[in-house]
C-alpha cells in the first residue's frame, strides 16, 4: 500500500528492537531471537498504534487490552523452551502476536480469547499473515482446551488470582506451564511437570490485565 513505509523499514526497526530491548536484555535462544525478527508486529496492532509496535512498551488493542511489551513476550516465550515439534496452548490470544511468535517456534499452536471481537480479528489477521498452525477458539480459557490436551507448553498473558488447576491437568509430562499470578502487582511463574510431580519456579514481576470469566469467580 502506498500510504506504509516500505517493507524494510520494518523490518530495520525489528531488528534494532531485537538487538537493543531483546538481546541486549538477557534472551539468548536464537530461535527465539530469530522469531521476534520475522513476526510483522506492525501488522496485529490496531492501526493507530503501528509507529510505535517496535517500541519498548506495551500497546492497546482495544477493548482495554494491550499487547505485551516485546521483551515480555520474548522472555515468556524463552522460559518454554520450545524445539518445534511442540503442542502449545495459550489463553489470552489478544491481537494475535505471542501466538504468531509461537507458531514459528512449535509444532500446533491452540489459542483462546474472550472477547469475541478480539478472537475473531485475531483469528483472520493471523490467517491473512499465514500463521496456518494456529488454532483460535473464542472462549473462556480458564478450563483450557481439553479436546487437544494435553500440550507440552502453556502460556498464560491474563492473569488469574490462582493457578486455574484445569491447566495443570492439561500439562503434559514434561511440560511447562508460564503464567502471571496475583492481583495489580503480578508475579511470573514457571510450572514443570515431570515424572515424579510439579516443580514451581518464581520468575520476575510483571503487570498484566486480569483474566476475566471463571478465574474472578473464584478468587
Ligand atoms: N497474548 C496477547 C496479549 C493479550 S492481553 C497478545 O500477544 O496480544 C490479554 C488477553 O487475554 C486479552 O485479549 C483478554 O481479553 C484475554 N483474556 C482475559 N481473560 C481471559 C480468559 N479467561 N480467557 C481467554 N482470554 C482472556
Amino acid at each position: 500500500m502506498q500510504h506504509e513505509s516500505p517493507p524494510d523499514a520494518w523490518s530495520e526497526a525489528r531488528a534494532t528492537m531485537v538487538r537493543e530491548q531483546i538481546a541486549g536484555r538477557g534472551i539468548r535462544d536464537p530461535r527465539v531471537l530469530a522469531a521476534l525478527a520475522r513476526v510483522p508486529r506492525h501488522e496485529l496492532v490496531p492501526e493507530a498504534q503501528r509507529e510505535y509496535a517496535y517500541e519498548d512498551q506495551p500497546l492497546p488493542i482495544g477493548y482495554e487490552q494491550t499487547i505485551s511489551q516485546p521483551f515480555v513476550v520474548a522472555y515468556m516465550t524463552e522460559q518454554l523452551q520450545l524445539r518445534g515439534d511442540e503442542r502449545v496452548l495459550e489463553i489470552g490470544t489478544g491481537s494475535g502476536y505471542q501466538a504468531a511468535v509461537l507458531s514459528l517456534l512449535a509444532r500446533e499452536v491452540y489459542s483462546i480469547e474472550i472477547v469475541k471481537e478480539l478472537g475473531e480479528r485475531a483469528r483472520a489477521d493471523l490467517a491473512r499473515l499465514g500463521y496456518a498452525n494456529v488454532h483460535v477458539r473464542v472462549g473462556d480459557g480458564y478450563r483450557g482446551w481439553p479436546e487437544q490436551a494435553p500440550f507440552d507448553a502453556i502460556i498464560v498473558t491474563a492473569a488469574p488470582g490462582h493457578v486455574p488447576q484445569p491447566l495443570i491437568d492439561q500439562l503434559a509430562v514434561g511440560g511447562r506451564l508460564v503464567l502471571p499470578v496475583g492481583g495489580y502487582d503480578q508475579e511470573l511463574l514457571r510450572i514443570e511437570r515431570d515424572a515424579t510431580g510439579l516443580r514451581r519456579e518464581h520468575l520476575i514481576g510483571v503487570r498484566f490485565v486480569p483474566m476475566r470469566g471463571e478465574a474472578q469467580t473464584r478468587e
